[in-house]
């Protein structure tokens, strides 16, 4: 990056509406948050004073550049985060007079790491909220990390939560998905002991100028919680039936059951098949599937080629197919 980079960077000023962002970013106006992303991480890389390590008359303007695009960046990061990119005109702060000021302005200043990214206000402590949406093998997470007020990290919090709570269940990555709930909680216990937004420096450039109204909690909205309990509904119903499955058994064709009939079988006598290893002792009058034809100790006496056998006490009765 030359001098003259530098120094138009540093002339756009600190940001504090979206469009200014986009502009510092290089981005146009519609560019999504993946195009903006990349041009911030660019820009960063080669704005970065450290590149300019050989020439220190220059690494003060770098510095005074990398707050502007930080400044940029955190705006963009900060309305993607609250689902507001690219929907937010009527937010941006008025200005003060028609044009921008083409020098560095030393009255307005990025927000203090008490200050609230979003909106500017004091006290802001710095939270990092996450999200999943997935389906079938595509997934994609949610990652905030910023100071913020208590009201615009709500914001971002019910956002984030909401998404989860709709997305987090329809695919591969949905065994992430209860990780992502106890990390949630965990910010939304942080925000819980926030105090509320009580002060804002005019001077301090955001996007917003006042902290963002949470929307409703999804807890209490019926989109979130009717997928949630449909997710869970499936998970319980899986359980189950992984749990009631019957046991996989070593199934023959032929019916050698395993429940000893009691009492000598003598040849003649008919079966009829009960199940894949039953079989019921039957009147021959009667349908059935086998009848014995020869008697033994064990299995080992009943021909090959027969039907198998039913163990009978004692010894074995072989059966032929017979109908
Ligand atoms: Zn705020």
């Amino acid at each position: 990056m030359q001098k003259s980079d530098l120094t138009r960077i540093i002339g756009l000023g600190i940001p504090s509406t979206e469009s200014q962002a986009r502009a510092i970013l290089g981005a146009t106006g519609t560019a999504d948050y993946r195009t903006l992303r990349k041009a911030y991480r660019r820009l960063a890389g080669e704005a970065h004073p450290d590149r300019f390590a050989n020439d220190p008359s220059l690494t003060t303007q770098a510095t005074q550049a990398m707050q502007v695009i930080n400044a940029a960046w955190e705006i963009i990061d900060g309305l993607h985060g609250i689902g507001a990119l690219g929907s937010s005109p009527s937010q941006e702060a008025p200005r003060t007079s028609g044009t921008r000021s083409s020098q560095w302005n030393p009255t307005m200043r990025v927000p203090r790491a008490d200050e609230c990214d979003l909106c500017g206000s004091w006290p802001a402590q710095h939270v990092h909220i996450r999200s999943l949406t997935t389906v079938l093998i595509w997934f994609s997470p949610g990652n905030y990390q910023g100071t913020v007020c208590r009201s615009c990290g709500t914001a971002l919090f019910r956002n984030a939560l909401r998404r989860t709570m709709i997305g987090g269940w329809w695919g591969i990555a949905t065994i992430a998905t209860p990780i992502y709930f106890l990390l949630l909680l965990g910010a939304h216990s942080k925000l819980k002991s926030m105090r509320p937004p009580a002060f804002r420096d005019v001077n301090v450039a955001a996007p917003f100028r006042s902290p963002v109204v949470p929307p409703k909690s999804p807890l209490k909205s019926f989109g979130p919680m009717l997928m949630t309990g449909v997710a869970l509904f499936i998970t319980l119903w899986f359980i189950y039936n992984i749990a009631t499955a019957p046991t996989p058994s070593t199934t023959s064709d032929s019916p050698s059951q395993s429940d000893t009939i009691t009492g000598a079988v003598t040849i003649g006598t008919c079966f009829r098949a009960a199940g894949s290893e039953m079989v019921n002792q039957v009147d021959c009058s009667e349908p059935h599937n086998y009848i014995v034809t020869s008697t033994g100790t064990n299995s080992l006496d009943c021909p090959a080629t027969g039907a198998g056998y039913v163990s009978t006490d004692p010894g074995v009765a072989c059966l032929t197919v017979d109908s």
